[in-house]
């Protein structure tokens, strides 16, 4: 396979200093305990490669969304700590990302020596993608390597500003894995393909839909997503949650399957609350008989059958956005089934977005998943064929 940056193997790495932007934004408790260390454990291929070719490593990510300021809260120490753990080595950790510390220790490294940078949106420049700020962190390295695919798809300044200053610069092992699967998924994915969409958003799912729907065998959608779907068809569904301003845009989306001969399936029934609380009594509900006061949380049983029929037999199969409200346990088992249903495929599976990997990792089902990608947004942008910004600042000139 060829890529449009270098590969690691391909960089000159050897007693130089490497900036690694990796994607360390873990959900942490207010505590500072970190949640899920599965976006940590992704990198150490990387960094471990890095460290073997003895590069001096300095690594920097955001976390949170601090909004420029330094909050405590949202400090990266923690993650430095556990990564120190799992390395079984020493990491550097000065209090800044781009400041006089972190300039000095950079000078004065060993070959194969860590140091990770403080949280990048301590400084406004980071989202501003601030000429100024980039210009701190690259004089601190010789070489750029970028491994946080789940930042791919934002034009921030330690991912796209910053590669002005590299003349040497490429991909890291996570992000050519990431590449190489969805470009699998993206170009010529073996048929039938089937996609699974679930979860909230669909004002930023929509075009997505809309330009899988000319590949895509079927279409299948759950979720809150589904109930702006089945109102456009003209289905009550009480009080669930429905973006007025898209059932247009539904509408059409619904047209433009049937023109390329793309089904579109959508649940038949749903588990509905009065209001929601994990304790909240339940009840199923099929099309046609929803009360009005209701509120649909997960797709019903018969849904969940249709659905993983549905994708029984694909050949490929996209999954991204959970079936219901799954992070109360009682609104999860549309989401558990279809996590079964997509691990039973004997075909190519990749699931995108926090929620529906987290949710396959929850089920257990996570070994027989073809590709859990790490970036929810980065995934759904590059499947509907938007150039990333920080895969293109990879591009040599
Ligand atoms: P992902 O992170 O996988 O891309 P989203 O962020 O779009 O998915 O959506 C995840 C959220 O959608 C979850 O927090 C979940 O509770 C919510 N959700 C799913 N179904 C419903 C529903 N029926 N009503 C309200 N929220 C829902
Ligand atoms: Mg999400």
């Amino acid at each position: 396979m060829s890529f449009p940056f270098k590969t690691l193997s391909e960089l000159d790495i050897e007693g130089r200093r490497v900036l690694l932007r990796v994607d360390f934004n873990v959900p942490i408790s207010s505590e500072g305990r970190i949640l899920d260390d599965n976006r940590i454990l992704a990198t150490l291929p990387t960094i471990k490669a890095l460290q073997e070719a003895r590069a001096r490593l300095i690594l920097c990510s955001h976390m949170g969304r601090p909004g420029g300021e330094v909050k405590d809260e949202l400090s990266l120490m923690p993650v430095g700590e556990r990564l120190a753990q799992l390395l079984d080595e020493e990491v550097l950790f000065p209090d800044d990302c781009a400041g006089d510390a972190a300039r000095r220790l950079s000078r004065s490294m060993n070959d194969g020596q860590i140091m990770l940078l403080e949280n990048l949106r301590f400084n406004p420049g980071e989202t501003q993608n601030d000429p100024e700020f980039a210009e701190k962190l690259g004089i601190l390295a010789d070489v750029y390597v970028n491994d946080a695919f789940g930042a791919a798809h934002r034009a921030h300044a330690s991912v796209d500003a910053v590669t002005k200053h590299f003349n040497e610069r490429g991909a890291g092992l996570l992000m050519e894995r990431e590449y190489t699967m969805l470009q699998r998924l993206g170009e010529t994915p073996e048929k039938p393909f089937a996609v699974l969409l679930g979860g909230a958003k669909i004002g930023s799912k929509l075009p997505l839909i809309r330009s899988l729907l000319t590949k895509a065998d079927v279409l299948i959608v759950g979720g809150a997503m589904a109930y702006t779907f089945l109102k456009a068809q003209g289905h009550g569904v009480g009080k669930s949650l429905v973006d007025e301003s898209l059932i247009e845009q539904a509408r059409n989306t619904l047209q433009r399957a049937e023109n390329h001969g793309c089904s579109i399936i959508l649940p038949e029934d749903h588990v509905v609350v009065q209001e929601i609380d994990p304790d909240a009594e339940t009840r199923v509900v099929r099309n046609g008989t929803f009360p009005s006061d209701a509120i649909g949380v997960d797709i019903g049983p018969a849904s969940r059958a249709l659905f993983a029929e549905a994708l029984s037999g694909k050949r490929t199969i996209f999954w991204n956005g959970p079936m219901g409200i799954y992070e109360m346990p009682r609104f999860g088992e549309g989401t558990i089934a279809m996590a079964k249903a997509v691990s039973d495929a004997p075909g190519f599976t990749l699931v995108g977005g926090g929620d529906s990997a987290a949710a396959i990792r929850k089920a257990g089902h996570a070994p027989f998943i073809d590709h859990l990608s790490t970036g929810g947004g980065a995934s759904l942008e590059f499947l509907e064929g938007r150039p990333l910004p920080g895969i293109n600042a990879l591009i040599p000139h």
